[in-house]
This record gives structure tokens, sequence and C-alpha cells, in this order.
């Protein structure tokens, strides 16, 4: 039987999995509970839907983590969980880089919650899930922060009195572990170029870019929290600060009532009335689905054109995760934005799903790679555990 290593992805509304065995790097088992809160359902390869038993709105986070342990020791066939990884969104500027979970990091992490709301109690939430399972399991934090810790002091402060930047009131950034990802392979499909000036755009429900030289971070959309940046499938994005304070003092909205708005409610939701969904608002003839994607695909123009100061220009863009992989329009809409930067894409390859969707005209690279965060947890694992 041979040893397994488990990753877990524990999001705001959605848990996924991946199962490797040893010495293979490609999943023998992967899956996902999706619609947490809402309407869970669980999908997996090889596994029917009704799998975990049924699922209700009610059904909380830490329960559905548990279910999907038990399942999981059903496929005995697959050998034994020996060490499980974790993506955990906020390291803070203590975590820059993977660690063994102890106690008494755990307990750091745990004061990182009030940084990113809707997703660091979930991700700590299946750590002590696993540990109420097999307590003296090695489990391994991974931080989507991690990754920008390379940026320059500049790319991370606001302007803001001193004594709050030295309390931890900066830009952290995101979705580190996708950018690892890419960074790491960039060379096979950009050449020299890799190390150039690079932007990854990172385009699922929650969707952030990555301004990079040398294959490591030099700035990016999301900043203190996940919410800055470009406009995602339920978050704002950047907005003018003022507006949070006329959400409080000019409408009586209490703290927990805008970070609901901002988190849940706003974004491609907020906008369309229709779906958070990409893939649900370009089958939309509504003109408010219409208005979204095109708002998507300005700010996203936008988001990228205000970090080229901190990289002094633009050799190649990579698109990347649910969105920059799939949606050939919004891979446009925002190319068409970039223009006047020398970006061209060859409409043909980019509806027919190449890799590199230039023009041959084009002065700037234009790639689609597709992410592995997963894969990239794995590593870390193996490496700390191993
Ligand atoms: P996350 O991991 O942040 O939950 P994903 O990376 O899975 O998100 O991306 C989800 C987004 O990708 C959704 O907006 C979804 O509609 C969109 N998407 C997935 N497939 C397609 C497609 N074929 N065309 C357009 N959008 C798609």
């Amino acid at each position: 039987m041979s040893d397994i290593q488990l990753v877990l992805n524990a999001g705001s509304s959605s848990l996924k999995f991946a199962a490797y065995s040893n010495a293979q790097d490609a999943p023998v088992l992967k899956g996902k509970v999706s619609g947490i809160g809402r309407a869970p359902e669980f999908s997996a390869t090889g596994a029917s839907a009704d799998a975990l038993g049924d699922m209700t709105p009610a059904t909380p986070h830490d329960e559905i983590v548990q279910r999907v342990l038990g399942w999981l020791t059903t496929h005995a066939e697959f050998g034994e969980i020996t060490a499980v990884g974790h993506r955990v969104v906020h390291g803070g500027t203590k975590f820059s880089k993977p660690v063994l979970i102890t106690d008494e990091n755990l307990a750091e992490m745990t004061t990182l919650e009030p940084l990113a709301p809707s997703h660091q109690p979930h991700n700590l939430g299946a750590i002590r899930a696993v540990r109420g399972w097999k307590a003296d399991l090695p489990q391994v934090a991974c931080f989507d922060t991690g990754f920008h810790a390379s940026q320059p002091k500049l790319s991370r402060m606001f302007g803001l009195p001193r004594s709050l930047t030295e309390q931890g009131v900066i830009r952290y950034g995101f979705h580190g572990l996708s950018y690892e990802y890419i960074a790491r392979i960039l060379p096979r499909h950009l050449g020299e170029a890799a190390d150039g000036r690079v932007v990854v755009a990172h385009l699922g429900n929650g969707a952030s870019m990555c301004a990079m030289t040398g294959r490591r971070s030099v700035a990016t959309t999301m900043g203190f929290s996940a919410l800055d940046g470009l406009v995602m499938g339920r978050r704002c994005g950047s907005i003018d600060p003022g507006v949070l304070i006329y959400l409080q003092q000019g409408l009586g909205m209490t703290p927990r009532q805008i970070e609901q708005l901002l988190y849940k409610e706003s974004g491609l939701m907020g906008v369309s009335g229709v779906s958070n969904a990409m893939q649900v608002l370009q089958e939309s003839t509504a003109p408010e689905a219409v208005e979204a994607i095109e708002l998507f695909c300005l700010r996203a123009a936008q988001e990228l054109s205000r970090m080229l100061p901190d990289i002094g220009g633009l050799d190649a863009l990579v698109f990347t995760a649910g969105i920059g992989e799939n949606s050939a329009a919004v891979r446009a809409g925002i190319c068409a934005h970039l223009k006047w930067l020398g970006v061209t894409l060859d409409a043909s390859k980019n509806t027919a799903g190449e890799t590199h969707i230039q023009a041959s005209e084009s002065a700037v690279q234009v790639c689609v790679l597709p992410t592995d965060e997963e894969g990239v947890i794995l590593g870390h694992v193996r490496d700390i555990v191993e």
C-alpha cells in the first residue's frame, strides 16, 4: 500500500482536494464540493454525486471536510494518507515560506483571520478538522501571500501614516501559489522572455494579476485584502475608499453589512444581477450581463497598466485560471484595451485555445497556461515532510 499525500484547498464556498501517491505527480484522486452554504454539490473522479450523503445549505464547512476525509478512507486501495498540505490564504508578515503546522504557528495564523475573513477561517478550519481526525498527521501550510514577499518596499506601501505601515497595513497580494507555479513553468513556454517583464493574469472567481521580472513578484493587484484590484465574481475590486465612509456614515450600514456587500454581493454578480460566473454571463443576453463583462475587461486592462511602471514595460502576458484558461472572449476583451502597448492577438489561435495566442506582429507575447496550485502545495509537502 502506498503513502498518500492529500492536498486540501478550503475556500469560502468550495473545498477542493487532490490525493497523490508517492513519487507520482498526477493525482490518483481529485474532486471538490462546490456551493457550500448555498447548494453543496460533490464531484470526484469515479464517485457518485451522493457519495458524501445529504448536504444542505446549513451543512458546516468542517463537517464537509470530515465527510471528505471519511470518504477518502473508503478508498483503501489508494493507500494511507500520511501527510496533508493546505492552501492558507494569509501568511501576514511572518510566514513567507510554507511551514509544518504546530500549535504555535496555527495560533499565529488564526490572528490573521480578520485580514482575510472570507477565506482564512475556512483554511484553518480544514487544518483543525484534519487534526480532529488524526491528531499526529503532519500538515503543511502553504501561503498565498508568500510569493509576493520578494516585492520592493515601495510596491507594498500605501500613502498612510508610517505607524500603520509598521503595523502591517501594507499590500500583501494573493494567488501566490498559482503565480509560483506559472513562474516555474514560464521558461518552457517563453524561453528567455520568461525572465523579462511578465504579467500573469489569474482570472478565476477571485481574480488578480502579478507583475514579475526575473520570475519574481514585483507588484500585484490585490493588496491588503483579497478585495483589491480587479472586479471579481462577487468582490468589488478597487474602489474609492470614500465609498466605504459613505456606506457607513451616509447609509448607516454596519461593518458586517459592508463586508457582506463588498465580498459577496458585488463584482460580476452585483453588476449583472444575473450571476457571478463568467460562463453564465457569456451565455446571457441581458444588457447588464454584457456590461459586467465589459467592465471586467476594462478594469483588468487598467489594473495591468497600473503595474507597468513597477516593471518598466511588458514582454509577455499570461492568462490562467478558470476564466483566463477558458474564455477566449475575455482574453480578447482585455487585449483590445492593450493595443496601445503593442498587444495584438491572433483571433483564430485565441479561439482555438492554443498556448501562444499573439499575432505575428505583436510586440508582446501572449500565452494561456493552466495553473496547478495543488501541484505546488504537493511539492512543498514532500519537501517539508520528507
Ligand atoms: P476559483 O478557483 O477561484 O473558484 P476558477 O479558477 O475555477 O475559480 O474559475 C471560475 C470562473 O471561471 C467562473 O467565473 C467560471 O464561470 C469561469 N469559467 C470556467 N469555464 C469557463 C468557460 N468555458 N468559459 C467562460 N468562463 C469559464
